[in-house]
């Protein structure tokens, strides 16, 4: 009979990418739980949603009901926890709803399967925003947890948690950490999807002669380690196949900053600038086009700069190459230019 697996958070990036990878590979049930909302948008879903083995089901994870009914009905041998408020930014707004979701989700989850289906596997999804202010780099699995937002805060706890359930119940119970990764299915709120929709908008008016609007951006010195949420699909599915339970820790093992991605995505684009700044003054950085009468590109809003800031990420992926042999297929310049094709495609449809 084919494995059942149960994945959480389906209409985002790594959910909807670990049921295309699941699917694909064939042999497995696939059963995508969503929240009952008025307008969901299935966007990243397209390519499953008829699927023969892939089922819609509801639940919530801040609904203990919903996750246990779920647990006793479908019976997965794979519970797979990507349901998350992931935006860190919005993190300081609604602290509370991020540790309801993010932490308490975890333990309802935990919970479920330890009453109705002690076997089944589960992956709860880390974030290198727990390790916040770090240390030392690259920083690895055995990082300290120094959360700099709620969000890190949050995911911290449930990092502990799903350790107490292991030692506790002797569950197959994981909280792999993941480091930034990105994608044409990333939602529009974080910082890279943010410049590369902004890049093929813009793309689009020089096309056509048309006017266009600058993508204001905060922070462009802080450093991120991005990679492809496919890559990672995969790595998440090696850890849980493991004949021990052990978190592992995903990344590239580079670092790069906010500016850098600027560039790459517009040199993607085929248009080329460059940036400016006035001395010891970040807020006056401006991203100019080379022709165009030096239009600004990018500009600095300090409304999207954050109450705390993690100034650098640099993950060490070596020991999950080592124990899982995963490796990522898709490197920096790759990303960026697949984002910001795929964008341009976008906007053509547009026209
Ligand atoms: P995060 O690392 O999970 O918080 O992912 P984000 O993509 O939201 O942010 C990555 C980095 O980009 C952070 O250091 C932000 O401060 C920085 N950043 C700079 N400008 C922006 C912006 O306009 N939006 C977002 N989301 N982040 C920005």
């Amino acid at each position: 009979m084919n494995k059942k697996i149960l994945v959480t958070g389906v209409l985002g990036q790594d959910g909807a990418n670990m049921c295309e990878y699941l699917l694909e590979m064939g042999g497995y049930k696939v059963f995508g739980m969503i929240r009952r909302v008025s307008n969901p948008n299935f966007v990243n879903c397209e390519s499953f949603l008829n699927n023969k083995n892939f089922q819609l089901v509801y639940g919530d994870l801040t609904d203990e009901v919903s996750i246990s009914k779920l647990v006793q009905e479908i019976q997965p041998d794979y519970f797979i926890n990507f349901g998350a408020n992931s935006f860190v930014a919005c993190s300081w707004d609604m602290p509370m709803q991020m540790f309801d979701i993010n932490a308490c989700g975890v333990i309802r989850c935990l919970e479920a399967i330890k009453k109705f289906q002690p076997n089944c596997r589960f992956y709860s999804a880390g974030s290198s925003e727990q390790f916040g202010d770090v240390d030392y780099s690259p920083q690895d699995i055995k990082h300290p947890m120094k959360p700099r937002s709620p969000y890190g805060a949050s995911k911290c706890a449930a990092n502990h948690i799903v350790k107490v359930y292991r030692e506790s119940y002797n569950m197959y119970a994981i909280h792999g950490i993941l480091f930034n990764h990105e994608g044409t299915k990333r939602g529009e709120e974080f910082v890279t999807r943010k410049i590369t929709k902004g890049v093929a908008k813009i793309h689009r008016a020089v096309k056509n002669e048309e006017q266009f609007e600058p993508i204001e951006l905060g922070n462009i010195y802080s450093k991120r380690d991005w990679s492809d949420s496919e890559d990672f699909v995969r790595g998440i599915w090696l850890m849980v196949n493991k004949d021990e339970p052990k978190d592992y820790l995903l990344a590239s093992g580079e670092t790069h900053t906010i500016k850098e991605f600027v560039d790459k995505a517009f040199k993607a684009a085929g248009i080329y600038g460059g940036w400016t700044e006035e001395e010891g003054d970040p807020l006056s950085s401006k991203y100019l086009m080379n022709s165009h009468s030096y239009q600004p590109l990018v500009t600095i809003n300090p409304d999207f700069y954050r109450p705390a800031e993690i100034d650098l990420l640099l993950g060490d992926p070596s020991e999950a190459k080592r124990e899982l042999h995963w490796e990522p297929q898709i490197s920096f310049d790759k990303l960026v230019e697949k984002m910001v094709l795929y964008d341009i495609e976008r906007e053509k449809k547009k026209e």
